[in-house]
């Protein structure tokens, strides 16, 4: 089972298609559900392939795993699905203490939050924030109030099972078409780290989209603004919206502009990098995992902000995590 684990995880990593991760989640959860003698009895007299869900590489896998090998199909993923690094870019990456923008299966997510966390702790992170969806992003599942306060109490748990990491409480929240936020004042303030993000009309004319994300990112509880152009590389166009205005109230309100690691995004793009350089923001490098693997594409992130030069110091994931909270609290302050 953590073969298969492994496999799912080097998969996402690589971002495979989805395809072929879906025949490996798939067989996780045939395996799941049976009984390990029936899945030992059916694997030493090759008769995995009955099952439905499990194919001929899957059945391969798990044979060789309960024979005490590491699938040789494992061996060939760990070593082919390595995120590169550059020397610059590693520099980032050994700065960043956690990772402030991620999901888990309460939203849109694959893995659940000990899953996430586990990975976090294992890729040498102090921290992460679980930011899951809001309530507006119904197509992901996004928790309304009842659910956070649920995962609230769930995320406390499992803090006294993973202890020293920390599973810090957050939420992506929508930024509502007027820039209001899509979550109570009594939560957003509740939660350490909140993440504001667009995800509807992206289309909207520049002078609204740039009114919308002023307003949001003013919000005294917000500090990190998500992915903030939308734009989808190749399929999705970026917003448009005035950059100067959007960065100078981030810089003025602490809300840091998130440099987006996922391979689909990676946003902003280079030249609005540069600008937020110039108007003094500050910078969250966040790898937007929906699954364990995900975790690992930190280092894309990293490859664009050693490309715009961004000044370490003024990444807030370098931070520990009672530096981050200062750092929250003191924008919460203001
Ligand atoms: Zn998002
Ligand atoms: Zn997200």
């Amino acid at each position: 089972m953590e073969a298969l684990e492994r496999v799912v995880h080097c998969l996402d990593r690589a971002h495979e298609s989805s395809f072929r991760v879906k025949a490996f989640v798939q067989a996780l959860d045939v395996v799941r559900s049976l009984p390990p003698e029936e899945v030992e009895r059916r694997a030493a007299t090759r008769r995995l392939q009955d099952l439905p869900g499990i194919g001929a590489s899957t059945a391969k896998v798990i044979e060789e795993a309960l024979a005490g090998e590491v699938p040789t199909y494992l061996v060939q993923l760990e070593a082919d699905t390595q995120v590169p690094l550059s020397d610059a870019a590693r520099t980032y990456r050994q700065a960043l203490k956690g990772d402030c923008h991620l999901h888990s299966r309460w939203s849109d997510g694959g893995a659940t939050i000990d899953a996430m966390a586990r990975t976090a702790a294992g890729l040498g992170h102090e921290y992460m924030v679980l930011t899951d969806h809001s309530a507006r992003l119904t197509v992901a599942h996004g928790l309304d109030r009842e659910r956070l306060l649920a995962q609230l109490d769930e995320v406390a748990e499992i803090n006294e099972r993973v202890a020293p990491f920390r599973v810090l409480t957050g939420m992506e929240v929508d930024i509502l078409l007027d820039g209001d936020l899509d979550l109570d004042d009594d939560l957003l303030a509740r939660l350490d780290v909140v993440v504001a993000s667009v995800h509807s009309k992206l289309k909207m004319p520049a002078f609204e989209m740039t009114a919308r994300m002023v307003r949001a990112v003013r919000s005294p509880h917000v500090d990190i603004l998500g992915h903030c152009t939308g734009r989808m590389i190749d399929k999705r166009p970026p917003s448009t919206f005035d950059a100067h205005a959007v960065f100078a109230a981030c810089a003025e309100s602490h809300t840091a502009v998130e440099i987006n690691c996922r391979p689909e995004r990676l946003d902003p793009p280079p030249e609005l990098v540069r600008l937020a350089i110039a108007e003094g923001c500050w910078f969250s490098i966040d790898s937007d995992a929906h699954a364990t693997g995900q975790l690992e594409w930190q280092p894309l992130g990293c490859e664009r902000a050693a490309e715009c030069d961004v000044p370490i110091e003024r990444i807030i994931n370098t931070r520990s995590a009672d530096d981050l909270l200062a750092w929250t609290a003191d924008t919460a302050a203001r």
